[in-house]
């Protein structure tokens, strides 16, 4: 049996990777402040005896002794990583520190949810980890980006200057159940929107592109990189290939929910990327990982947990 701790553990994808992980027997520790999770993601778990919830914010140091980190302790939605700039890239950089330091103190393993944002509005499309990005440095998104990056920055050097035991993936756009109804990222947002029949928001004129992975397809890529080989630090990209323009998206979304919702136009935000799509090719030869839910599956399921949500 493993201790395990999971920050961010009662986010959307958090929650998802404390079940997959308590299921398999591990003791784990899930470590949130609560700012964009809920109590309601994890509240099941409760029933699990190897199963710990700490209120904690991790741009504080913690004493904890595990043999394996999960750090995903981040906002990731737009809106929500904008709405206090200077904490996102406090809970990003010191964060990152301090759960390197206990992966120091500890002697275990460390791996970073980052994040396709590292590629920012990309040049080089499709993208492969060896792509250096575009990013501003100064703009809206730069919080989240920017933070994210010296993350995986601070990762490496622990990694060279402390022989830290690091693992890097660079999630790209993921969904499914236990994303809130308010998170304002693009899949729940068209979802609830169709099915409270509101006018479904198409930043710009859609025409930008995502690729969408369903979490369950995640969480097992993230566990196999936790459990990879040693020496294989990444970074790995885990993102479903399939590339859909927002238009497309909201197409798919009315015709599964069979709503009459109609499509408004707003403004594009500032510095949005145009297009996104992971090459993968390395997850599949170093983890043997690749997608299994394609958009339509994943949606019907996502659909089906708001119904119940706004039942
Ligand atoms: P989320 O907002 O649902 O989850 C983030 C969790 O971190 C929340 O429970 C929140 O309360 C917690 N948190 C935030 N700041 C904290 C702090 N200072 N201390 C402790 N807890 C804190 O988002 P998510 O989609 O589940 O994302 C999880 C991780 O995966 C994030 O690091 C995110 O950057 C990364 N990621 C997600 C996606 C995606 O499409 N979902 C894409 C790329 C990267
Ligand atoms: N978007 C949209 N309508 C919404 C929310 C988002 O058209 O109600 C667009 C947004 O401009 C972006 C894409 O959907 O181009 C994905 O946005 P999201 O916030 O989900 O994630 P991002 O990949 O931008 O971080």
């Amino acid at each position: 049996m493993k201790r395990v701790l999971v920050t961010g553990g009662a986010g959307f994808i958090g929650s998802h990777l404390c079940r997959k992980l308590l299921e398999d027997g591990d003791e784990v520790i899930c470590a949130d402040n609560l700012f964009t999770g809920s109590k309601k993601n994890i509240e099941d778990l409760f029933d699990y005896s190897n199963f710990e919830f700490l209120r904690h914010d991790i741009t504080k140091e913690l004493y904890v002794e595990v043999d394996q980190i999960y750090n995903l302790a981040c906002p990731a939605s737009p809106v929500h990583y904008q709405y206090n700039p200077i904490k996102t890239v406090k809970t990003s950089v010191m964060g990152a520190m301090n759960m390197l330091g206990l992966a120091k103190r500890v002697h275990g393993r460390v791996l970073q949810a980052s994040t396709s944002e590292v590629y920012g509005n990309p040049q080089v499309h499709p993208q492969p980890e060896s792509y250096w990005g575009s990013v501003n440095p100064i703009g809206i998104r730069s919080c989240y980006d920017e933070g994210k990056r010296i993350a995986e920055t601070l990762f490496f050097d622990y990694h060279r200057q402390q022989d830290v035991d690091i693992k890097v993936i660079r999630i790209f756009n993921t969904y499914g159940p236990n994303m809130d109804t308010e998170d304002g990222r693009v899949v729940s947002n068209f979802i609830v929107q169709a099915l409270k029949g509101e006018d479904i928001t198409i930043y710009g004129r859609g025409e930008q592109t995502r690729s969408f992975c369903y979490v369950d397809d995640l969480v097992e890529g993230m566990y196999r990189m936790m459990n990879s080989r040693d020496g294989f630090t990444g970074p790995v990209n885990l993102g479903n290939p399939g590339e859909f323009t927002m238009l497309e998206l909201a197409d798919k979304i009315l015709e599964l929910t069979g709503s009459k919702s109609k499509l408004v136009y707003r403004p594009l935000p500032q510095d949005d990327p145009m297009q996104r799509k992971p090459v993968i090719d390395l997850a599949e030869k170093e983890l043997g990982w690749k997608p299994e839910i394609m958009l339509e599956e994943g949606l019907k399921r996502t659909i089906a947990y708001f119904e119940r949500r706004l039942a």
